[in-house]
């Protein structure tokens, strides 16, 4: 049956292939592809998990059984039993086995894949003692996970996943009922054309990452990973938020025909790679990348990016079960990263963890408001440790090329003092170590409305500043970012936000002083005029949208569009006025 699931348009394009369920269960396990050679070594794993629990529940029952009014137990022992036989179930054992031999899931993913197959069934039983069934199954699987924790499993790795893409012959989609920022990273080079995630916004790290793999991706679909199945023939319209199951031929074929039309474009693209990025009455645009991890100097490269203007150093951090990356693992990403650039400049920003970016994925931060909360440059201030190594490693890595460091989330004049206080530590820890480091121009970012309505204290501090729009909007209209269920009100052309925008860059510019936008809205097509009426000359974006503002560049007068972006900044319907 044909159906389609609406949610966020987050990166552009149509993708058509089988869905590839990631289990939702509150069950969080890392998934990723293995290859024909470590299937044996997965199913091993598993009969281990499996024995293992067997022997577990085993032992617990002697205890009982030794203990003085075992009679007392008896209903807690009848429990036990049933938990060995569902982890002897053939339904279970089969399943998984299938993810595994079949679909080369690694052995976490594929038990937690069938884990939710066999829950939908509970859940259509008509008898409420087996529809409880399901918890017990769902307590069984988690103590195989938590045994196979404690049991080494091989670390997935980008090449890996690349490989086994060989392995299946149909594209293949992701559905999953969410995905961290982590795990996206995870499934950056894999074999996936496209993705859906049932919650999170536009401007959520997952969908940020989605958009920097430069594939198709729908959030907020709510529903979606409980309707689609495994296998399932999915179309992802990614520029209308659309997900469409099970097509028939027809809609196929018309969105093949869409599909091949994108891939015309980009072609047609491609051809203005190598134009300098200047306006028709030749104002020269500084087009820059934001970036995840050193590699992606590569695609900044290919799309003739002038620099990295935010790399987002925290996902070095995020994943490692607390074991964060020590001065000189961070050394050496910092300085691939400016080497990959060679010569150009490289914004480094400093972690910027917490709220939708935790740590660990399995620790969740269960603070009333994360976002408000002891976020980014507020957790580095409050780990000095952690952010003098960070320091360090990015001053280290300024004497291999043009670094610019970035301080995100400052809000107060004692922030930005102790910033600079531990700048200047780390340097005097380098040179009593007699270490070689390089200079650092020091930016901010202007991403808290107090900041950009204080931008003259901010300007007294800092080299540059670097408006993050998407946590700007976020908090100026107080809407979560991550959450779907206010994705609508969350405005770039809310008059306020458009204030705080404009005041920044007239002062900036007023003063003399550098400042670039690196928020999402930066690579906004529809935006692109708008902020070139407002002044700005330089933007930061995924390498995926510099082309396409490029595009909008070229054809801009900015002498045309400077009175008209005023007016559209004090209107109270600017999204009225922008689309003239
Ligand atoms: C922003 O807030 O606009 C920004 C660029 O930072 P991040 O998206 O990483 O929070
Ligand atoms: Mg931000």
């Amino acid at each position: 049956m044909t159906f389609s699931v609406h949610g966020q348009a987050v990166s552009r394009g149509i993708a058509i292939g089988r869905a590839v369920l990631v289990a939702s269960s509150r069950i969080d396990v890392a998934h990723y592809f293995i290859t024909d050679e470590q299937v044996p070594e997965e199913l091993m794993r598993l009969r281990n998990a499996r024995d293992g629990v067997v022997a577990e529940i085993a032992r617990v029952q002697q205890t009982l059984k030794d203990a003085a009014g075992m009679e007392a137990h008896h209903e807690l022992n009848a429990l036990l039993d049933v938990h060995c036989m569902l982890l002897q179930d053939t339904q279970l054992q089969d399943g998984v086995k299938h993810w595994v031999q079949d679909r080369h899931y690694n052995a976490e993913w594929a038990l937690t894949s069938q884990l939710e197959q066999i829950a939908k069934q509970f859940d259509e039983m008509e008898d409420p003692y087996l529809r409880e069934r399901k918890a017990d199954l769902e307590q069984v699987v988690e103590r195989m996970l938590r045994h196979m924790r404690g049991v080494a499993s091989p670390v997935p790795g980008p090449a890996g996943s690349a490989e086994v893409a060989t392995n299946h012959e149909d594209p293949l989609v992701l559905v999953a009922h969410d995905l961290s920022p982590a795990d996206m990273l995870q499934f950056k080079q894999s074999v996936f054309t496209g993705f859906v995630t049932d919650v999170g916004g536009k401007t959520s790290h997952t969908a940020i990452v989605a958009r920097s793999m430069d594939i198709p991706a729908v959030v907020g679909a709510r529903t979606a990973s409980q309707l689609v199945q495994q296998d399932d023939w999915v179309i992802i319209d990614g520029d209308a938020g659309v997900v469409i199951v099970n097509p028939s031929p027809i809609v196929l074929a018309e969105y093949g025909f869409k599909q091949r039309q994108g891939e015309v474009e980009r072609e047609r693209l491609s051809r203005i790679k190598n134009t300098p990025a200047v306006t028709l009455d030749g104002e020269r645009i500084e087009l820059l990348a934001n970036i995840e991890q050193p590699q992606d100097t590569t695609p900044a490269l290919s799309v003739s990016a002038v620099g990295v203007g935010l790399f987002r150093t925290e996902f070095l951090f995020m994943g490692r079960d607390g074991k964060l990356p020590d001065e000189e693992e961070q050394f050496q990403a910092y300085r691939a990263a400016v080497e990959g650039m060679h010569g150009l400049p490289v914004t480094i920003r400093t972690v910027d963890v917490g709220a939708d970016k935790p740590l660990d994925r399995n620790v969740r931060d269960d603070h009333l408001n994360p976002a408000l909360g002891l976020r980014a440059i507020r957790w580095s201030l409050s780990e000095p440790a952690m952010f003098l190594t960070q320091l360090r490693a990015v001053l280290r890595a300024a004497a291999h090329g043009k670094v610019n460091l970035l301080i995100p989330m400052l809000a107060h004049t004692s922030e930005i003092l102790q910033v600079k206080a531990m700048l200047a530590k780390a340097r005097e820890q380098l040179d009593e170590r007699a270490v070689v480091h390089g200079p650092v121009r020091v930016g901010a970012m202007i991403e808290i409305p107090a900041a950009a309505l204080a931008v003259k204290m901010f300007l007294k501090h800092f080299d540059f500043l670097s408006i993050g729009t998407n946590d700007l909007i976020q908090y100026t209209l107080a809407i979560d970012r991550v959450d779907e269920n206010v994705a609508h009100l969350y405005d770039p052309l809310h008059p306020a936000v458009l204030q705080l925008v404009a005041g920044t860059i007239a002062e900036c510019r007023a003063q003399g002083k550098g400042v670039s936008v690196c928020g999402e809205m930066a690579g906004d097509v529809t935006m692109t005029r708008l902020l070139l009426g407002l002044g700005l000359r330089s933007f930061s974006m995924h390498p995926s949208q510099i082309l396409p503002v490029k595009q909008q560049i070229l054809r801009a007068d900015t002498r045309k569009l400077r009175a008209w972006a005023q007016e559209v900044v004090q209107s109270d319907d600017p999204a009225a006025l922008l689309a003239d």
